[in-house]
């Protein structure tokens, strides 16, 4: 039987194999380790020694317990949001957990928004949907973790709210938790050494303390895999393909009715009944868009999925869930949106359906745009 190694840094059980788990070293990072006696987990070693933040994922168990541990705080919890997939990017019940603690909710990867877009408008639409699940922020606020300029209003957003308070970040992954924390770092602390780890009661995990300057502190959590987001189905690669890295760029069909448009292999949409109108795409400037006709769709999918039709790759295309179809009947400007991918403007009224990988959500909003 092999011998247990438990990470220095966190207590976490070493592993090798998965990297995005806990107690994630590479082999040959171990094997140093063992030889000095010295051994961290790749994310308390990429702490100490370059304060960066790895994302670590949490189990549902774990997640629990450090949303209970929320609750018996007295502090601001700044729950950072993708806009880009509002709906995955929800922490199941966090309204229920979090007690009388005011939310922050932060609204990340603004800079991928058409510039078309209004930002009063979103953050409107962001306040009715944090409703909807109960949730009640004392703010909302539009930014980006990837430009050093943003964390100045958020620095101040936060400052207003904590009220002398110590500072949780939540998030599930692939909002950018780990990116705004490393930009709040760069911005605040710039000095090293100032960050510490301690643990959360009843897990081998490490929150991650960033000091702030009367005493409290500003903790990063870990993220949650939410498994109605799009990333959970794809690899890393194609997550920075269909992850808009730049501002969006609109892109306008003409559509007959019976006309079907592919989002890559991912999704897919079609026009089911209406007048020839337009149809506007807002998706990652590199994801492919293919229209065919709506007769063919189904067969068209299965003959080039994961060949013309990508992401998914050819290798993946075994473990890629199948497409689910939702209709939606139109009566005014409305967007039909697959959770994490982006959406489709509809401008007239119609019948459309919106098809997306099972477990992946399709949903109807007013028009952002
Ligand atoms: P975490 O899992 O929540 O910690 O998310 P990460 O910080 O690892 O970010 C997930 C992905 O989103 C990465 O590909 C980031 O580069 C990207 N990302 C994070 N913040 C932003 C942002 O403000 N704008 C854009 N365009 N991408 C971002």
């Amino acid at each position: 039987e092999s011998e247990v190694i438990h990470c220095i840094g966190c207590g976490a059980v070493i592993q090798t194999e998965q990297p995005n788990e806990l107690g994630y070293t590479p082999n040959a990072a171990l094997e140093k380790g063992l030889a000095t006696g010295e051994v961290y987990c790749q994310r308390c070693f990429r702490l100490r020694h370059y304060n960066d933040i790895q994302d670590v994922h949490l189990t549902d168990d774990d997640f629990l317990r450090l949303l209970n541990e929320l609750g018996r705080e007295d502090a601001l919890i700044v729950n950072v949001i993708d806009i880009f997939d509002f709906n995955g990017s929800l922490i199941p019940g966090l309204h229920r957990f979090i007690g009388d603690n005011p939310v922050l909710m932060v609204g990340n990867k603004v800079d991928i928004l058409p510039k078309s877009l209004k930002k009063p408008k979103m953050i409107q639409w962001m306040k009715e949907r944090a409703h909807e699940e109960g949730l009640r922020p004392v703010d909302v606020l539009l930014t980006s973790a990837k430009k050093p300029q943003e964390m100045e209003e958020l620095l101040e957003m936060i400052e207003k709210y904590r009220e002398g308070r110590d500072v949780y970040v939540v998030g599930v992954t692939n909002v950018g938790k780990s990116t705004l924390i490393n930009q709040i770092i760069k911005q605040t602390a710039g000095v090293k050494d100032v960050i510490t780890t301690s643990q959360f009661p009843g897990t081998t995990l490490d929150k991650i303390e960033i000091p702030l300057d009367d005493g409290h502190f500003l903790i990063d959590t870990p993220g949650i895999i939410h498994r109605h987001q799009m990333a959970h189905y794809l690899g890393k690669k194609d997550l920075k393909l269909i992850a808009p890295q730049k501002e969006i760029k609109p892109k306008v069909y003409q559509l007959n009715s019976e006309q079907t448009l592919f989002l890559g292999g991912l999704a897919r949409f079609d026009f089911v009944q209406g007048e020839r109108s337009s149809f506007i795409a807002y998706v990652s400037n590199d994801l492919s868009i293919h229209r065919t006709k709506l007769e063919k769709a189904t067969a068209f999918y299965e003959k080039h999925v994961g060949g013309l039709l990508q992401p998914p790759r050819p290798d993946e295309v075994a473990e890629f869930p199948e497409l689910v179809r939702f209709e939606f009947s139109i009566k005014e400007k409305t967007d039909i949106v697959f959770a994490g991918l982006g959406w489709i403007t509809v401008t007239e009224p119609c019948v459309v359906a919106g098809w997306a990988p099972k477990g992946v959500d399709v949903l109807r909003r007013k028009a952002l745009i």
